[in-house]
């Protein structure tokens, strides 16, 4: 049996942990069978619990781009474990990471680290709330943005895997100041603006959408938005938990040639450890604790081992000026190429990328939004495409509402073993 140790594990953890993980997603419930256990991470694999080993494309959900375990990063870390775990006072360290990215990242003038992409986009609103004096945002049915309650509403990735994309224990107070619109539908947004005048504190998208599968923005989609939220006096706020640092080093601002007026980050910043942030310039960060009114605090904010695993990750990733170029290509290659064999299969697909992000939708040609993503989701080919691709050792993520993020560990080997997996599915 493949999964013989995961599943005694799995029933182990199901007695004490709710559903036996600690983060939905990771159950395979909806794509069936054992969630797979992992015990260690190298490069570009992943190993088991049984001792097999898979190419992973999930890279932590995003923070892996160098690939897992790099050992700069890792003796890094090592080292600053040598001083201690956590003071719980400001440190040089923060600096050093809050500079680089500032000095990086167009549009902000200073950072606040939190230890989660929540924490970051949970306190990014409460914070374009108190600088505009307005209760009301905008997010896009099936944008992720942690799962804070403002942000449990039309939710993508795990909570629509679930089905539940409006979590109960939300109050209705709360959901009420959450409105909806459609990605990519810029009179949507105009009109939900026209119906709401001067109470929307702020419009936060993902600027290349990674919750509901990858999904582009088309049409100038960003170009628009900040323009709406302009005429309006509201905020556009980036959620760049996904794009930071991944689809360039200055993030989706740079590649798209948008400015927001404030940007969230997690994922790729931490190295692996668990780290977010949220950034704007000095006129809106002012309105923050313990300057301004807006509070907001955290013990592990900041953290040592934190900073210094994000700081050394992307100190390693600017000095390699070909790195973005580099895994571009890789996920470019696995666009083409499995398109290819899928295409030779007669099997009716879409392949959406933009970097190193990129997800497969089945039965379709098009996936702009939720709907149309929510369309292809359930042929429940994706559920057999992924099963086969585990069973010969390619991790893919366990959702058709997730993207795949290729790490700079992916080489023409892994691309090869993927490629033969891809040619023995069977639909
Ligand atoms: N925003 C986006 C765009 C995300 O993809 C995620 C998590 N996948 C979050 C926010 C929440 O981050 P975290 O899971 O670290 O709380």
């Amino acid at each position: 049996m493949l999964y013989q140790r995961s599943s005694a594990l799995f029933d182990e953890a199901q007695k004490y942990i709710p559903g036996g993980v600690n983060s939905p997603v990771r159950a395979f419930k909806s794509v069936g069978g054992v969630p797979v256990f992992m015990k260690s991470a190298k490069g570009a694999y992943l190993t088991d619990a049984d001792d097999r080993n898979y190419v992973d494309y999930i890279n932590s959900w995003g923070p892996a781009i160098l690939g897992h375990t790099h050992p700069v990063v890792l003796e890094a870390i090592q080292k600053q474990a040598e001083h201690g775990f956590s003071y719980g006072t400001p440190t040089e360290l923060e600096t050093e990471i809050a500079k680089l990215i500032v000095d990086n990242v167009p549009n902000i003038d200073q950072i606040r680290m939190v230890s989660s992409g929540t924490e970051a986009c949970m306190s990014a609103i409460r914070l374009a709330r108190g600088f505009t004096g307005r209760d009301k945002i905008i997010k896009f049915d099936g944008c992720y943005h942690g799962h804070s309650d403002s942000f449990l509403i039309k939710a993508g990735s795990g909570a629509a895997t679930f089905g539940n994309p409006n979590s109960p224990g939300v109050t209705k107070g709360t959901a009420q100041d959450t409105l909806i619109a459609t990605y990519n539908d810029i009179e949507n947004v105009a009109d939900i603006f026209r119906h709401n005048q001067g109470e929307i504190a702020a419009v936060i998208v993902e600027p290349v959408a990674g919750n509901m599968g990858c999904v582009l923005p088309e049409n100038n989609f960003l170009q628009n938005l900040k323009k709406v939220c302009q005429d309006n006096g509201a905020l556009l706020i980036f959620d760049e938990v996904m794009t930071g640092f991944r689809l360039a080093f200055g993030g989706a601002q740079e590649t798209f040639g948008v400015d927001a007026d404030i940007v969230t980050f997690g994922k790729v910043i931490g190295g692996g450890m668990p780290v977010g942030a949220f950034a704007a310039r000095q006129e809106i960060m002012d309105y923050l604790a313990p300057n301004g009114p807006v509070y907001q605090a955290g013990t592990l904010s900041g953290n040592p081992l934190a900073m210094r695993a994000g700081l050394t990750t992307l100190e390693l990733i600017k000095s390699d000026k070909d790195f973005y170029n580099k895994i571009n290509k890789t996920t470019e290659t696995l666009d083409f190429e499995i398109g290819k064999i899928l295409n030779e299969k007669g099997l009716k697909h879409r392949i959406n990328r933009k970097g190193s992000m990129m997800s497969i939708f089945f039965e379709t040609n098009k996936v702009s939004n939720f709907q149309e993503a929510y369309d292809s989701v359930y042929t429940c080919i994706f559920n057999n495409f992924f099963q086969q691709m585990l069973a010969n050792g390619i991790y893919l993520p366990p959702s058709g509402y997730e993207t795949w993020f290729i790490s700079a560990a992916i080489q023409d080997a892994e691309i090869d073993k993927t490629l033969e997996a891809v040619r023995r599915f069977e639909f």
